[in-house]
């Protein structure tokens, strides 16, 4: 009769420890935030709680090796560090956890399937014992027993399916559950968390597969590599978090403008890229021009307090996919056209016909 109370006991006071032990590790890596001056976001948090934990030493080599460097955690190194540490093994758990419950469902119906099957067997022998019975019958009050055998065996019988029926729905409806979770997993492993636009991962898979694809059928193929103008000096004076939002709006605004098999992907920090199969540079250049009008005539309104934050421009470079360059030669020639955007003043489209009459322009001075 003691066990329960102690079970209960030993419970809370294993609870109190990880409560220490937990809130411990949460005051330190709060104490780390504040040392190295990094925003107070979720992702900062978890990244020192696991830190402090040292439960990941790849970790917490990778970020000793990015402190020792910057001395302070930067924002590219955070974002780099929670890519690779955290939420990647997210995902792996998540797939391995639904992996070990659907093979659990099976292993469960299967036995459930042996069990039936081994029934039906005694079933049948009793069928086949009766049919000996009744072929011996010389009275009806004989008949009338072994009818009443009959009627019991076959009706715990129909008791018995009726179960193994609910079972297999029950364990029907359960398997469809899991594959949701497994199609949802799968989904948030190529997302970017804070936009829900294509994460890194996947685009690097989808530029690759886009331009094997181009490469098989000579059809165009675009790349527009788009950069947030002064986005350091927007956190600065309004926040980083401020700043998220506007990170949000502006991966709106580019899944509004795309459509069909084009990829909008957050490439990285305020930086985003778009892969237009089947587009020709001219049609590509309009897009971003419609884009760079969107994003520049949103006035951006803090909710809270109603608060006008102005506005934030863009400046977008695109490269037209040549055929038989490499991924690097294909998005180092978009960058070079977002790096002359920036430099003839922001807020600016520029494309390789841009460029050529930059180099047309220079060799005929
Ligand atoms: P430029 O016009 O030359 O692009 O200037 P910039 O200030 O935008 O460029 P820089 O690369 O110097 O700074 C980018 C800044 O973007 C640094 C960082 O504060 C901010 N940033 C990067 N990623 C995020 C993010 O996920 N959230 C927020 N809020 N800010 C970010
Ligand atoms: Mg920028
Ligand atoms: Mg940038």
């Amino acid at each position: 009769m003691g066990t329960p109370s102690n079970i209960a006991a030993k419970t809370t006071a294993s609870s109190g420890e990880d409560y220490a032990r937990t809130m411990a590790h949460g005051e330190r890596a709060l104490n780390l935030m504040k040392q190295l001056r990094t925003p107070a976001i979720p992702r900062n948090y978890e990244l020192l709680f696991a830190f402090t934990t040292s439960t990941n030493k790849e970790l917490c080599n990778a970020l000793r090796k990015a402190l020792e460097t910057d001395s302070c955690l930067t924002e590219e190194a955070a974002e780099r560090l929670y890519q690779t540490f955290l939420t990647k093994g997210d995902i792996s758990d998540k797939v391995d956890e639904v992996g070990t419950q659907v093979s659990q469902e099976m292993t469960d119906i299967m036995s459930v399937i042996e069990a039936a099957s081994e029934r039906t067997g005694s079933y049948g022998e009793s069928l086949q014992g009766m049919n000996a019975k009744l072929s011996g019958i010389d009275s009806p009050q004989q008949l009338k027993t072994v009818l009443a055998e009959l009627f019991e065996t076959t009706n715990d019988m129909a008791e018995y399916n009726k179960l193994l029926e609910k079972r297999l729905a029950d364990s029907k409806s359960q398997i469809d559950e899991l594959q949701m979770n497994l199609e949802l997993t799968r989904v948030e492993s190529f997302t970017d968390e804070l936009t829900g636009l294509t994460n890194r991962k996947r685009f690097d898979q989808s530029i690759e597969l886009e331009m094997s694809e181009a490469e098989e059928s000579a059809d165009p193929l675009c790349l527009m590599m788009l950069d947030i103008d002064h986005f350091k000096s927007f956190n600065d004076t309004h926040g980083h978090q401020t700043g998220d939002q506007v990170i949000r709006l502006v991966a709106h605004t580019l899944k509004t403008n795309v459509k069909g098999r084009d990829c909008a992907a957050r490439y990285g920090g305020e930086e985003f890229a778009i892969i237009l199969p089947k587009t020709k540079l001219s049609a590509a250049i309009t897009l971003a021009e419609q884009i760079r009008v969107a994003v520049k005539t949103k006035e951006l309104v803090k909710k809270s307090t109603n608060e006008s934050l102005g506005h934030v421009t863009m400046s977008i470079g695109i490269s037209s996919y040549r055929l038989g360059e490499t991924i690097p030669e294909f998005i180092e020639r978009a960058d070079v056209c977002l790096y002359a955007a920036k430099e003839a003043g922001r807020d600016n489209v520029k494309s390789e016909t841009d460029m050529r009459d930059r180099e047309v322009a220079t060799s005929a001075a």
